[in-house]
């Protein structure tokens, strides 16, 4: 099995403005055209890549594409695809993929699909139901109402054996509005796979918007960041752990309120951001943060992710002692922290563990605290 793709660029489509024809304009950062040949590029099971281009373009094809084999644009669509078909006759090739370089999204997971579907099929389209209602429309009125059921949306890459739609290409009279028409009209079945939503084809400016959304998704940065912290028991007759002033027998002892959770759950997210720790943006020797509430880093922490262009996605929190029981206000802690954090509190975890009466938390000297934070792109 020798599988072909053929990636139709040939068009000299201008509705979504500017200068250039669309395929050959920036999408996040580089041309159309380089985002649908990566999919291909990136599927296993294509072995040859065609690029139908216009004869105009040949240097900036040959520059963005240098393993594909480059075939001069026909007159119409069909023209093209048909110079393309007639580039692999004579060759081992035996199946087809037919894709419109405008859509630009297409996954090599879709790519995939239709290749595989070439095992059972003579011929396989992606498609995807027509889910809105449909009118008819005249001079700006709704004219009549249209039955939706039955109907699909066409997309690419459209799959073939080959040998058949080289004849059905051969046969055909020309004004195909895709290849599926062609092998339609020679009497091949083709079979509906699955499309994707995101597999849009970019006709105007609005698409590219769209796509540029879609990439920007597909792209999400994540960074996960821990902390840990550790304060020592004072006389005292509270302590402030996450948040919440929890009554105790000693309190903690620092310079600000020694809340060692939310000190380590501050450095988590500092962590996340390789951007220091708390020591280095509230520096103990500053006596403006003695007995500062530590809300104040944590906000300062988050505020310093958003402007970096992440938002916390979820937290976790382990405070290590003995004493003070933890549980009984854990979800007070989750809600406070959640609070200062501006997240929802099933984003915030907070729970406790003793360390069997082991170390320093064993002897009931102070506290630790471990924190980890994951920060995804906004
Ligand atoms: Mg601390």
């Amino acid at each position: 099995m020798t599988t072909a793709a053929i990636i139709v660029a040939a068009g000299r489509g201008l509705r979504a403005g500017g200068d250039l024809p669309k395929q050959w304009q920036m999408l996040a950062g580089k041309p159309v055209l380089a985002h649908t040949l990566a999919a291909f590029a990136a599927t296993p099971g294509i072995d040859r890549l065609l690029l139908v281009i216009h004869p105009d373009d040949a240097a900036r094809a040959a520059a963005l594409a240098p393993l594909a084999q480059l075939v001069p644009g026909g007159a119409s669509r069909d023209a093209s695809v048909m110079n393309a078909l007639l580039v692999l006759k004579g060759t081992d090739t035996t199946r087809v993929l037919i894709h419109d370089g405008a859509r630009p999204l297409v996954t090599p997971a879709l790519i995939t699909r239709m290749i595989d579907a070439l095992g059972a099929h003579p011929a396989a389209a992606p498609a995807l139901p027509v889910t809105d209602a449909l009118w008819r429309g005249d001079a700006g009125q709704v004219a009549g109402t249209q039955n939706r059921s039955g109907l699909f949306r066409a997309q690419t890459p459209q799959a073939f054996h080959f040998p058949a739609i080289l004849h059905a290409h051969q046969n055909h009279p020309g004004n195909a509005a895709d290849d599926v028409e062609v092998a339609r009209a020679a009497g091949i079945p083709v079979t509906i796979i699955d499309g994707d939503e995101d597999n849009l084809k970019l006709t105007y400016p609005a698409d590219f918007a769209r796509a540029e959304r879609i990439i920007s998704e597909r792209s999400m940065d994540i960074r996960l960041g821990n902390g840990f912290d550790v304060h020592a028991f004072t006389p005292g007759d509270h302590v402030w752990l996450c948040g919440v002033k929890v009554p105790h027998t000693a309190a903690l002892l620092g310079h600000s309120d020694a809340d060692v959770g939310m000190h380590a759950l501050t450095d988590a997210i500092y962590g996340a951001l390789a951007a220091g720790d708390i020591g280095q943006h509230f520096p103990p020797s500053d006596p403006q943060w003695k007995g500062a509430a530590s809300h104040i880093f944590l906000r300062h922490a988050i505020k310093l992710a958003a402007a970096r262009g992440f938002k916390l996605a979820n937290a976790d929190v382990t405070l290590i002692c003995e004493r003070p029981k933890i549980g009984p206000h854990a979800l007070a802690m989750r809600q406070a922290l959640a609070s200062i954090m501006g997240v929802e509190v099933d984003r915030v975890s907070v729970k406790a563990t003793t360390s069997e009466r082991l170390g320093f938390t064993g002897r009931e000297e102070g506290i630790a605290a471990i924190a980890t934070a994951t920060l995804v792109s906004l």
